[in-house]
């Protein structure tokens, strides 16, 4: 995995504002979710084959890619579709019982949630490394580190109640709880 000679130092680029927008069919009750780049979540009711979509909620998020400032080696990151810390949703959610551990420990952990064609996906190891390591160079408060995690690990991710990562910003600053 690092086998390139570069110690990566990781830098954001090519960022993109939208939203996370979960859609539910109202007869069999399957949830679906996409990204959307659109000012507003777009709302409508649609049919595609036997499905019914309605919109279910939606969360603004932010999409980047990777940059190395060294190499200049760019990883897209187009499949992450945000980065959520688990508040607290479920105890059995596995997001919510690995993040009261690792609180302990001064690590916040992070679920990358990521999508393909509505279905949830992990993120390849190599991506959350890459993500781990980002975030946890960017924190200010000495002894801190952040672990990013697939975001399978949520019990139900149309369920698992967190806070999104909305700007770059946010992970630089102390999360309350
Ligand atoms: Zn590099
Ligand atoms: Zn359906
Ligand atoms: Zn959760």
């Amino acid at each position: 995995m690092v086998s390139d000679e570069c110690d990566h130092t990781w830098k954001m680029t090519n960022l993109r504002d939208g939203f996370i927008v979960t859609e539910k069919c109202y007869h069999c009750n399957k949830n679906r979710v996409y990204f959307s780049y659109e000012d507003v979540p777009p709302k409508d009711e649609y049919k595609e084959d036997d499905h019914y979509w309605n919109y279910a909620g939606s969360a603004q998020s932010v999409k980047f890619d990777m940059v190395c400032t060294r190499c200049e080696k760019t990883v897209p990151f187009e499949d992450l579709m945000g980065l959520m810390h688990c508040v607290g949703c479920d105890p059995e959610c596995h997001v919510n019982i690995m993040s009261r551990i690792c609180e302990g420990q001064n690590v916040w952990l992070y679920a990358a949630l990521s999508y393909q064609l509505g279905e949830e996906v992990d993120l390849p190891v190599e991506k959350l490394v890459i993500l781990t390591d980002y975030f946890t160079s960017r924190l200010r408060t000495p002894g801190k580190k952040i672990l990013v995690v697939p975001g399978s690990l949520t019990r139900r991710p149309d369920l698992c109640r967190g806070e999104m990562l909305k700007d770059v910003g946010m992970l630089s600053l102390t999360p309350e709880g």
